[in-house]
């Protein structure tokens, strides 16, 4: 079961998160069938999202983020809103790289350190709220911890980790991550960081102890807040109707001419929405 544990650590000066979310990306390995490497990528950026996602102050606050690096994986994009429905999709899902020397997947090299997070996140009526920062190596942690510190000045350390098996299934994915309260004491910062520094194997680790036995492990937590993150698509016919109604009549039916029907897959979900004729008029 997939799990988002937050608390407050060090006397109140670190807000610490244990994500557990292999069962949405497994969701999202059989949709989008990735390969390794674009599995562990893509596990990274949305566990870095979901937590990112938890931060928002309604359900129905939207956040939408890309990762566009210059790697042979393309672009990455993640959106969710406030209850943690998560999705995404990678622009070359199948691309595959050898192990790294250390044998880890090569996320760097799939995603390119030369580029940018780009984080939209819409809070109703008001004006959505948009940062960036640059990548800095493409292994993502260290992209969205320059991301939080650049862009949203907040102190923050993270270790994400995805462990694929044999089969391409992921036997573990998600990531510790710490941020800095207002005031925060020098020394409890520095604590937070070796503990994220000492999680190079985040992904095994979450595996043996599980999120809540994580959070007890790397900060002796037992109270914590639970949130519980999904692989859920927001696509619906009547979101589909609008897109098409917005490519305008004539276009609407052209494609109808020639090729006898309206079908639009969702890149998130690879579900398929078919449009007839006869519905078409009907929108029209
Ligand atoms: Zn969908």
């Amino acid at each position: 079961m997939d799990r988002l544990l937050k608390t407050l650590v060090f006397g109140g000066d670190v807000s610490a998160a244990v994500i557990s979310n292999t069962d949405a990306l497994n969701k999202a390995i059989k949709i989008h069938g990735f390969s390794p490497v674009a599995a562990a990528a893509f596990g990274r950026t949305m566990t870095a999202c979901t937590f990112m996602a938890s931060g928002l102050k309604n359900a129905t606050d939207k956040l939408y983020v890309t990762v566009k690096g210059d790697g042979i994986g393309g672009k990455i994009t993640v959106c969710g809103d406030g209850n943690l429905n998560m999705r995404g999709a990678v622009d070359c899902p199948h691309v595959d790289l050898p192990l790294k020397s250390n044998g880890k997947l090569d996320v760097g090299g799939f995603v390119g350190g030369n580029g940018r997070i780009t984080v939209v996140k819409s809070m109703g009526l008001k004006e959505p709220y948009s940062g960036s920062s640059r990548l800095v190596s493409g292994e993502i942690a260290e992209d969205f911890t320059a991301y939080y510190t650049l862009s949203e000045q907040t102190p923050t350390a993270m270790a994400l980790g995805v462990l694929i098996g044999k089969t391409g299934k992921a036997l573990s994915s998600g990531g510790v991550i710490v941020q800095a309260m207002p005031a925060a004491k020098e020394e409890s910062l520095v604590k937070a960081e070796e503990i994220i520094r000492s999680l190079f194997d985040v992904s095994k680790k979450l595996k043996e102890f599980g999120a809540e036995g994580l959070l007890k492990k790397c900060f002796g937590a037992t109270e914590f807040t639970e949130y519980a993150p999904k692989y859920k698509c927001a696509c619906t016919r009547k979101y589909v109707e609008g897109v098409i109604i917005s490519l305008g009549k004539n276009q609407a039916e052209d494609i109808i001419k020639t090729q006898g029907k309206i079908e639009i897959n969702c890149d998130f979900c690879g579900k398929t929405y078919i449009f007839t004729a006869e519905d078409v008029e009907k929108l029209f």
